[in-house]
């Protein structure tokens, strides 16, 4: 699934996760817009602890979308900043960021 981004209809103000009430104008209106690629700002491993359940590193990362939010989105492999990146959602609405083919 693409991942979508809500945009203010007043304002145009863009966010993701939705509100619901926009914060810069106070508006409950939303439209739902594909957050295109993004670009990679930061990057964070969390280390599971030995004997964890489904231990192994995640590999997170702060995305800028083309569309305008940061989005938080876990990666299949380690990217650097600045690195440009397609967005998904998994089912369990978990937002995935894979390499951009031709980046
Ligand atoms: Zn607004």
């Amino acid at each position: 699934m693409e991942l979508t981004v809500f945009r203010c209809t007043q304002c145009g103000t863009t966010l993701f996760p939705a509100r619901y009430l926009c914060p810069h104008c106070g508006a409950d209106q939303w439209a739902a817009t594909p957050a295109g690629p993004g670009t990679v700002e930061e990057t964070t491993v969390v280390r599971h602890r030995v004997g964890a359940q489904g231990a192994g590193d995640a590999h997170l990362a702060s995305v800028r979308t083309a569309a305008g939010p940061v989005v938080v989105a876990r990666l299949d492999q380690a990217l650097q900043p600045g690195d440009i990146v397609t967005l998904a959602l998994d089912d369990a609405m978990r937002v995935l960021a894979h390499p951009h083919a031709g980046a």
